[in-house]
């Protein structure tokens, strides 16, 4: 199982970024849950806790580094969904360093 999903034991990206989007998403085939959310900016939405100094989303299940889950996985918005790890700008290994975790260095085998 360790060379599954490394999301799975990991979460740093949902304790790290701000996680804003279009309010309309809310209403969108997502159905983010709005109760989750928090307006940012007249036609902006974030998920609650990430709008924050130290952010970590209120959907985020578990401890950072461990066993991890998204409560509102088939309902999490955009930047969530078009987040990826083995990213080719550095913003997930990013994340993982914040929170002390090694980089992701090995590239998944395509598909
Ligand atoms: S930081 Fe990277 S490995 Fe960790 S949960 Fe986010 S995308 Fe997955
Ligand atoms: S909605 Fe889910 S995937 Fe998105 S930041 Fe929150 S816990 Fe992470």
């Amino acid at each position: 199982m360790s060379s599954g999903n490394p999301c799975l034991t990991c979460g740093a990206c949902c304790a790290f970024f701000r996680v804003s989007f279009y309010w309309g998403e809310i209403h969108s085939d997502f159905l983010v849950p709005e109760s989750l959310t928090e307006p940012v900016s007249p036609a902006k939405m974030a998920m609650q806790g990430t709008n924050q100094t130290q952010p970590r989303c209120i959907a985020l299940e578990g401890e950072v580094g461990g066993c991890v889950s998204c409560s509102i996985y088939p309902n999490r918005p955009s930047p969530c969904r078009e987040f990826e790890a083995f990213d080719t700008d550095g913003a997930c290994n990013r994340a993982r360093a914040a929170h002390g975790l090694p980089p992701l260095e090995v590239q998944p085998i395509a598909a």
